[in-house]
């Protein structure tokens, strides 16, 4: 099921959900883990886990992550991380471990106790603690699990092997996509773009079990192989559901038909970046005119949808393509489709069998990761993804202080005049055009930590010994949450990420950023540590957020939210000549053996961290003036070179190879060693920090500057 902003969020960590979820292809656009009900992975006994959880001493800016024989200027990632990057090898149950992974495996463990403590029943338990206690507790009992085997399907697989018409079919996918699973297109709610204060319906692209569309396409050896590895992936799923080995075969070679079919019919993840390529809001009569074998009015009846006379029909080319596909292949086909699709989202939560054919594929092959992650971290996260409000209500308690939210809130605030002065000071933009970003800055709601007002879960029922029930009842609970929305007041109040998210974003449709207590901690912000620091760390990505309002996407829409184009021609045309330097920039980078960064797929994220630095530097020294505060020198180092190892230090990272590959191929954001060097050299600031001479590779002679 769709979730509003899935389209169009900009977050700021690139690879922390596909770290987490092996076992879940990459959404086209990474989806806030509090709405997903990807399936958590399967458990390994390995003493190797044993040693993460110690709880890791964290902070903001260290020295002895360093490596000081590189120079500065030569390769600044290599400079600030280099000690880190020899000491911390990705562990064999991740595909990429960087610093947010730190944390990320920190907040795990408080996150456990918190649960373990709730799964113990009493009748002392808040409703809250029954919840994420109950459904915390059966998916940890994997033998309750492996007893009932693959029997928990059969009502299910009984279901779709009873269908006889289109009628039927069209119910179907409205149950399908209720449990969240990705059948032949995906269906939701979303804020309108012409209007951000209603929710309309939204039918766009899906049906894939690879990451993006591409991976259908591309022709080079490397992709021809995964292709052929996934479908034997799916000849094995398909045999664990007891069928012959020569009929799964042949099923698996139906099933890439049909997703090939959908995928040439879809948008590439580059392509679905600019606004407008997904965003048609058409009478409900236009859709079923595209796509008359489908019977739509069936399927919105069966979601549940409120009458609507409209929606966006994000891509419509897709739903013709749907509709060649629906009319070419039979009812059996479709079928047999529909089984792999339901094993493929349930398989997580299904008996071991199912868990490690599933991991093999998408956790081994596509992301390189080598073992299992044990089974409470998947445990844990499962629970965060279909309660993440009620788990994180006690996480928050435990975690986020007062003086933390008011230091970020003050960086918050010293970035946005930063902004501002910014803003008022660029030479190419004219003074009418000046006034309407002003304009949206100053309307850009801040959201800090956790909801004013949590969400109610009471509708949904959490019951013990259950694992498979509860997962599917916190899909359906989400989805029907996010259909109920059609045609109310848009909920401003509400967030897209979970508190103990590692990761932040802005909305455009919202206008807002938002900060999860998760990642408000050590190493990006710490309490411990001096401005230099945390304005580096925090205060770059308080900055990357709110570029993002301004990169080549967010800029497209108004102070309120609206997909409304409120540039000149001319000052469109200057950002674009921008833009254009930046793109070319990164095109260059070399993400793996002979895989580049994408720079049009990238572009906003790169432009986002490069105002997003800029304007922390210059935040820092205001708030140092308008403080009377003289930043001083420590460990050898100038305020402004702190400021900067500390950004850098953020985004100490290693990766798989097949991990990089995959990032590159299906993520906006570049590589990590480039979101350090590919900034920093277009920094004059950094290079004066550093005394680099023009020439070398962090002081070039071409820079680009978008904000
Ligand atoms: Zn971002």
């Amino acid at each position: 099921m769709r979730i509003p902003q899935q389209i169009l969020i900009a977050i700021i960590l690139l690879s922390l959900a596909m770290a987490q979820q092996p076992t879940a292809p990459k959404p086209e656009v990474p989806k806030p883990p509090g709405t997903q009900s990807a399936p958590p992975v399967v458990p390994t006994k390995n003493p190797k886990t044993q040693e993460s959880e110690k709880i890791l001493e964290l902070k903001g800016m260290d020295p002895s992550l360093m490596d000081k024989s590189v120079d500065p200027c030569v390769d600044f990632y290599q400079y600030s991380c280099g000690g880190w990057l020899k000491r911390n090898p990705v562990p064999a149950d991740q595909s990429s471990y960087g610093r947010d992974t730190e944390l990320a495996e920190r907040n795990r463990l408080i996150l456990r106790d918190i649960l373990e403590k709730a799964a113990v029943e009493s009748a002392n338990r808040s409703t809250v603690e029954q919840k994420i206690g109950d459904y915390y507790a059966s998916c940890m009992d994997e033998a309750a699990i492996e007893q009932k085997g693959a029997d928990v399907l059969k009502p299910e697989l009984d279901h779709i092997a009873a269908l006889k018409s289109n009628d039927e079919l069209a119910e179907e996918i409205a149950h399908l996509h209720l449990m969240n699973v990705n059948a032949l297109f995906s269906y939701g709610s979303d804020q309108d773009f012409k209007d951000a204060t209603s929710v309309i319906a939204e039918a766009d692209q899906g049906g894939l079990g690879l990451p993006e569309r591409d991976y259908y396409t591309r022709t080079d050896a490397k992709s021809v192989q995964t292709r052929n590895r996934y479908i034997r992936h799916v000849t094995n799923m398909l045999r664990l559901l007891g069928e012959t080995a020569p009929a799964a075969a042949a099923h698996g070679r139906k099933i890439m038909l049909i997703e090939t079919a959908l995928a040439k019919a879809s948008l590439t993840v580059t392509q679905r970046r600019d606004p407008a390529s997904v965003y048609h809001k058409l009478p409900v009569s236009d859709l079923t005119a595209m796509d008359p074998t489908f019977v739509w009015n069936r399927y919105l009846r069966a979601t549940d949808t409120p009458p609507v006379q409209s929606l966006n029909v994000a891509v419509p080319d897709f739903f013709k393509g749907l509709e060649t596909v629906l009319k070419q292949q039979d009812l059996p086909t479709i079928k047999i489709y529909l089984r792999w699709h339901l094993v493929h989202a349930l398989a997580g939560i299904l008996p071991k069998a199912f868990v490690n054919e599933n991991f093999d594929f998408y956790g081994k092959k596509l992301s390189g990761q080598k073992e299992l992650r044990a089974r409470w971290k998947r445990c844990v996260q499962s629970t965060d993804q279909n309660l993440g409000e009620a788990l994180g209500q006690i996480y928050v308690e435990r975690t986020f202080g007062a003086e933390g939210k008011a230091r970020t809130l003050q960086m918050v605030k010293d970035i946005e005049a930063s902004m501002a002065q910014d803003i008022k000071n660029l030479s190419w933009m004219t003074d009418a055009t000046k006034q309407k970003a002003l304009e949206k800055l100053h309307t850009v709601a801040n959201k800090i930590g956790y909801p004013d007002k949590w969400r109610d879960y009471s509708k949904y029922e959490v019951v013990r010994g259950d694992a498979i029930g509860n997962f599917i009842r916190g899909a359906e609970f989400e989805s029907h949450r996010q259909i109920a929305k059609i045609g109310k007041p848009v909920d401003r109040g509400e967030w897209g990420m979970t508190p103990p998210t590692v990761n932040a974003y802005y909305n455009p449709q919202m206008n807002d950023i938002n900060f999860p207590a998760g990642i408000l901690q050590p190493p990006f912000y710490d309490n411990k540590m001096d401005d230099a620091v945390n304005y580096g760390d925090a205060g770059g990505i308080i900055g990357h957020e709110l570029t993002h309002g301004f990169d080549d996407e967010g800029r497209q829409f108004d102070s309120k939210g609206n997909f409304d184009d409120w540039w000149s021609p001319q000052d469109t045309r200057e950002f674009e000549g921008r833009t254009a330097c930046v793109v070319h920039e990164y095109d260059n980078f070399i993400a793996v053996d002979d895989v580049h960064v994408q720079g049009k797929l990238t572009l906003g994220e790169n432009v986002a961290d490069l105002g997003g630095l800029k304007l922390a530097m210059m935040a820092f020294l205001r708030h140092a003036d308008e403080n009377h505060q003289q930043p001083k020198a420590a460990e050898g180092f100038t305020p402004e070179q702190r400021f900067y190892i500390s950004y850098g230090q953020g985004w100490c990272e290693n990766d798989t190879p097949e991990s990089l590959r995959l990032q590159a191929q299906t993520n906006p954001h570049s590589p990590v060693k480039y979101r350090v060097n590919g900034v920093v050299q277009n920094l004059p600031d950094f290079q004066k920090a550093f005394s680099c001479k023009p020439g070398t590779p962090m002081a070039p002679e071409k820079r680009c500057e978008a904000w």
